[in-house]
């Protein structure tokens, strides 16, 4: 059954149940009314002749006549009212008529005569051959203790019934227009608060059949509950479509990145088929065969090293998207791990850019103890250090330097090379963004390591910022909230919020403490 129905439904049932009590209220409270005034008035008619009777039998005793049946009434004109009446005696003898009863003899009129006889009033409901309805009433005349007879007063009660009749029918007849309207009505407000949903409902249909995550309900209520159920939906489109663009565009960076290293994997191996294959021809291959082995294969290697470098790191930033990526929470000392990671750089840079060609110093250094995974923190160091390696010339300067600010730790990674331009500075952090694909592959980079970098740093309650000149050098600063407790006591920030917002991939982290230092 459809809400529609159901509201509308409840609505007219609702509604014809108080209706019905209202009708059934107002017919019986109507009925007694005039039922009572029907025997007042019935009751005072009897008592005023009864009344009138008794005096004038009392006055002239004398002229009572007493037959072999009983009394003589003296001549009375009492009967002037729109009721009938007439005086019987004890036996049953109608002795008085008035002339308003004409022919009609009042049917049953004996059936009072038992409790006349014991003095006691009586009232019947009766009808006339006509189908008249009477209310006859009979009051006892009693004379010096002595039952005489009665008056009958005989009230025609048709109209009171007609009027009655009339009302109920006038009530039916109102209680069910009122019921049809109802249904109409309902069924119109019900269809119209509704409305909404439909379109929803049709959007969302429409969403399934065309696979066009970008329409979006119309809201013209805010307000109302629909208008907010509206909001919702349109709400939870926009992350589902986020999702989804970033599931696409995701998995057309993986392949494309992965593309690229197993083409030249696949190149070179097809080299060394074929130099097995000259080996075997008569026309030898020529020369240094050797160097050419040694250069295909360290290719090979440094391809799959990018390979596996990127699968892990991709599967890093999946872990921690799912939250299932657990931190190592404990006090860590800041100055410490920043005195391992530049005597790491330091090798480093004299490995790939030859002893001396870049200048690692380390600068201000200031003691500070924060609380989190050592082993993360130093992954995002050596992350910016090797950036600050890749993207700095032979002869340029790297400097690593601590401060100790307002309850931050300040972290700097200073390098004076090729710098990023102001546009860029905003997406590096996205993942698999570079400003310079062909030379930061060349590099051996994959454009996932500042995505990390940020994932650390605010899983750290920290921030990463950067501040860049072209052709002047880069600063990354990481800032992390100092802890004053030696203990590990401290609680841990909760390593698993990044889960809550699974959007990320390809744009960078929207959500940062609000409390940073700008
Ligand atoms: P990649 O693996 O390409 O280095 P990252 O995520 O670490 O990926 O960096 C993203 C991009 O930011 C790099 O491709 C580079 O263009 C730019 N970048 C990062 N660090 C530096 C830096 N110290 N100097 C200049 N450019 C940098």
């Amino acid at each position: 059954m459809t809400i529609r129905l159901r509201l509308t439904l409840w609505y007219t049932a609702l509604l014809g149940a108080t209706l019905i009590l209202f009708s059934v209220l107002v017919y019986a409270l109507l009925a007694a009314n005039l039922w009572t005034q029907v025997r007042q008035n019935v009751v005072r008619q009897a008592d005023d002749i009864v009344g009138l009777l008794t005096q004038q039998l009392l006055r002239t005793q004398q002229l009572i006549v007493i037959r072999d049946s009983g009394f003589g009434f003296p001549e009375l004109d009492l009967f002037t009212s729109g009721a009938g009446a007439q005086v019987i005696n004890a036996d049953g003898t109608v002795y008085m008529r008035s002339e308003n009863l004409g022919e009609m003899v009042v049917p049953n009129y004996r059936s009072a005569l038992d409790q006349i006889r014991q003095s006691k009033s009586h009232i019947y409901y009766t009808k006339n051959p006509k189908n008249i309805p009477f209310l006859v009433y009979s009051k006892p005349l009693v004379v010096n203790d002595f039952v005489l007879g009665a008056v009958q007063i005989v009230q025609p009660i048709d109209s009171v019934e007609n009027t009655l009749n009339q009302v109920s029918r006038y009530l039916i007849l109102g209680t069910a227009l009122s019921l049809v309207l109802a249904a109409i009505i309902g069924a119109l407000i019900a269809h119209r608060a509704l409305a909404p949903i439909g379109a929803i409902t049709t959007t969302a249909g429409g969403i399934t059949r065309t696979r066009d995550l970008g329409q979006r309900l119309e809201i013209t209520d805010q307000a109302s509950e629909v208008g907010q159920l509206a909001a919702t939906f349109n709400d939870m489109l926009d992350r589902i479509q986020k999702l989804f663009d970033t599931q696409e565009r995701l998995i057309a960076d993986v392949s494309h990145e992965l593309r690229t290293p197993l083409t030249s994997m696949q190149g070179n191996i097809e080299l060394l088929q074929r130099m097995v294959a000259a080996e075997h021809s008569p026309v030898q291959a020529g020369g240094n065969k050797g160097a050419v082995l040694r250069e295909t294969l360290s290719e090979v290697e440094q391809e799959t090293n990018r390979m596996t470098k990127m699968i892990n790191d991709l599967l890093l930033l999946a872990q921690a998207d799912s939250g299932a990526l657990q931190l190592q929470w404990a006090p860590v000392e800041m100055d410490t791990l920043l005195l391992e990671v530049f005597r790491q750089t330091k090798r480093m840079a004299d490995l790939r850019k030859g002893p001396g060609a870049l200048d690692v110093r380390l600068g201000h250094e200031d003691q500070a103890l924060v609380w989190g995974d050592q082993e993360r923190l130093r992954q995002l160091l050596l992350n910016l250090t090797d950036n600050a390696i890749k993207y700095t010339p032979e002869g340029g300067t790297i400097t690593l330097s601590l401060t100790n600010e307002e309850g931050w730790v300040r972290i700097s990674v200073r390098d004076t090379g090729i710098g990023i331009q102001a546009d860029n500075q905003a997406q590096i952090f996205d993942r698999f963004y570079r400003t310079d694909k062909a030379r930061s592959r060349e590099l051996g980079g994959s454009g996932l390591g500042l995505s990390i970098v940020q994932w650390i740093a605010q899983a750290h309650k920290g921030r990463i910022t950067v501040e860049s000149a072209t052709s002047k050098g880069s600063t990354f600063t990481l800032w992390l909230p100092e802890s004053h407790n030696q203990s590990s006591n401290q609680s841990a920030p909760n390593p698993t919020w990044a889960a809550t917002n699974p959007l990320q991939f390809n744009s960078a982290y929207s959500q940062s403490p609000a409390d940073l230092p700008k």
